[in-house]
């Protein structure tokens, strides 16, 4: 079972899949969760670890079908050349988690979030076709549509802000083209597109289609990331690059606390990990929270070079929030409704966690870090994987601990191109697909001939203008469940 943060009414695992939110306002999380058996997982491949994370947390699916999703999805075509590589170096490695069809992390979950939701339709026995509504910062949008575009019957709407996603991400998701998918350029930025999204939940009431998110607030989300940090850890340990303690760290570029909360949750299967590093951007929302127990959201947005962390209201640290407050519902619900008011809220249980280590890095620290990483150990870092390179190097020098980590690597750089160009002193070219060739070039790294694909695609935008988008929004979803209804 999973509870709401705010009221800890529980609800089935598939419910709370279905769901998204709570209907309190709240997310779900595990009630308890126990630990995992590690011990006959070490020469696993990555689906067979990933069918035993998924096991575990989704205990009211039938474990046949669960096991058919998750080895369709991770050893398919659509990770290439497979879903997770963990490259050492000296102290540290870089998971690679950007090897899935639009080159960053949320792949991981995205691709299989819709055979999940489909399955826990059929537990509940709902027949009625899904709507997914997102906000996305760029790489959440690409990956929902990617995952989606099998379910015709489904629809899909994306919202960006036409401020922050990069040239390739806004190609990548104009280019999805399908009656049932939808992607619209907001003029603002990604808090924005949010809270027209959130109102949207708030105020359609449809009854022949479901209501979904592909945003990370949804538990379904969650699970599937927390594979990685189980295949991680069981990679590390047998090619021996734990010390005596076998303990591990992870450095996770953070903005919604989705990817690192799963590494939180795979400590409480029973990874040893001893830090977990967050790694904030200019953004450093939660850097100071972790610091201080701060947590302010009245400041403005910086539109940054990793705008996949260009994120104040990190949605997913409420689940955390629940656990430092021993699961008080009514503390998490009042300290939320503060946080709403009063824009700020202060937390001195903050200070007794000893399992996260927090800081940031500016811009010219993330362009230094991809300069002197591509001279040091010819890799390309995209700019999110830089800052937490970055307060990787910054943990180092602070604390000296020697434990191995993982350094999460979010995106390809060939994603960001302009910015690694920039970092690199490479210059930029008349046109994306020059630029990205010359950067090929000059790394001598190979690039994904799925990226070649979508650059011979023409950017289509749709804008829609941020006062107009719930009236105009609410009116085509509408006219989309009238429709379910005399198709049914
Ligand atoms: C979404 C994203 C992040 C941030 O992950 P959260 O789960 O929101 O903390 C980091 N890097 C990249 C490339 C992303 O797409």
């Amino acid at each position: 079972m999973v509870k709401s943060t705010r009221t800890g009414k529980k609800t089935t695992i598939s419910k709370a899949i279905l769901d998204g939110l709570a209907q309190d306002g709240g997310l779900y999380v595990f009630e308890n969760i126990k630990q995992l058996n590690l011990s006959h997982l070490n020469d696993k491949s990555y689906a067979e670890v990933a069918t035993k994370v998924f096991k575990h947390f989704l205990d009211e699916f039938d474990s046949k079908k669960v096991k058919n999703i998750v080895h369709q999805t991770y050893e398919s075509e659509l990770f290439k050349p497979s879903p997770v590589a963990l490259k050492f170096k000296d102290k540290f490695g870089y998971l690679n988690l950007y090897n899935g069809e639009t080159f960053a992390f949320k792949d991981m979950a995205l691709s299989v979030l819709p055979q999940l939701i489909e399955e826990a339709k059929n537990i509940n026995s709902i027949k009625q076709n899904n709507l997914v509504l997102t906000a996305t910062s760029g790489d959440t949008g690409s990956a929902a549509l990617s995952g989606f575009k099998w379910l015709k019957d489904d629809h899909v709407f994306v919202l960006y802000p036409t401020i922050g996603v990069s040239q390739f991400q806004e190609l990548q998701m104009t280019s999805f083209s399908s009656d049932n998918l939808h992607v619209f350029a907001i003029d603002g930025n990604f808090d924005e597109c949010q809270t027209i999204v959130k109102k949207l939940f708030n105020e359609l009431k449809t009854t022949h289609i479901q209501l979904t998110s592909a945003n990370s607030i949804n538990i379904g989300r969650i699970i599937p990331q927390v594979a990685y940090y189980v295949y991680a850890y069981l990679k590390a340990l047998k090619a021996n690059k734990l010390k005596d303690k076998k303990q591990i760290n992870f450095c996770v570029p953070t903005g919604n606390f989705g990817n690192i909360y799963a590494g939180y949750l795979a400590k409480k299967l029973g990874v040893p990990i001893h830090k977990l590093l967050i790694a904030s951007n200019q953004n450093d929302v939660l850097d100071e929270f972790f610091k201080t127990g701060q947590y302010t959201i009245n400041r403005s947005l910086v539109k940054t070079m990793s705008p996949s962390m260009d994120i104040i209201i990190s949605s997913n640290l409420e689940r955390y929030l629940y656990d430092i407050l021993d699961g008080n519902t009514a503390k998490v619900k009042s300290l939320m409704t503060k946080l709403q008011n009063d824009k700020s809220i202060q937390l001195k249980e903050i200070k007794n966690d000893t399992t996260f280590y927090s800081n940031s890095a500016t811009e010219k620290e993330t362009l230094k870090t991809i300069r002197q990483t591509f001279s040091n150990e010819k890799e390309l870092l995209d700019p999110h994987t830089a800052v937490a390179k970055t307060v990787y190097n910054k943990y180092l020098k602070e604390t000296n601990d020697d434990t191995f980590t993982v350094i999460v690597s979010t995106a390809s750089p060939f994603k960001f191109s302009d910015v690694v160009m920039r970092a690199l002193g490479i210059e930029k070219k008349e046109t994306l697909k020059e630029s990205i060739q010359s950067l090929a070039n000059y790394s001598k790294m190979s690039v994904d001939s799925r990226i070649w694909d979508i650059l011979k695609n023409k950017t289509t935008k749709t804008p829609l203008e941020k006062s107009d988008a719930v009236t105009y929004l609410k009116k085509v979803i509408g006219d989309i469940d009238e429709n379910q209804s005399s198709r049914n």
